[in-house]
């Protein structure tokens, strides 16, 4: 009787462990889904969906942390390969000879 009442009680410490363990999991299992809201991804929605589908599947969660990681390399948040039209101020790419917006010859420095 003694025995079984310390053993309940020993029960209630590590319940606070395996709460926290079970948030780690929770937040792991969501990381292609957090990296992706961070990363302001063109594709977050699709990512969220899929993460919730397929997160499960090892292989599902890994090439989706891959994606949310290194996919959309020419999103809004960072333009790489594009410049602003001196004219028109729309972002058209850095190699553009003629702007596609407003037709500027761009080879020209602007006056
Ligand atoms: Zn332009």
């Amino acid at each position: 009787m003694n025995e079984m009442m310390v053993q309940t009680m020993n029960f209630g410490v590590p319940m606070i462990y395996m709460w926290l363990l079970m948030i780690l999991a929770i937040a792991l299992y969501f990381m292609p889904t957090i990296v992706a809201g961070y990363r302001h991804h063109s594709s977050l929605f699709l990512i969220v969906v899929l993460n919730i589908l397929f997160g499960w599947t090892m292989l599902g969660w890994l090439l989706l942390l891959v994606w949310a990681c290194f996919g959309d390399q020419y999103s809004t948040w960072s333009r790489p390969a594009e410049k602003k039209c001196p004219y028109c101020a729309e972002y058209i790419k850095s190699e553009a000879i003629k702007c596609k917006h407003c037709g500027s010859d761009l080879t020209k420095a602007p006056t």
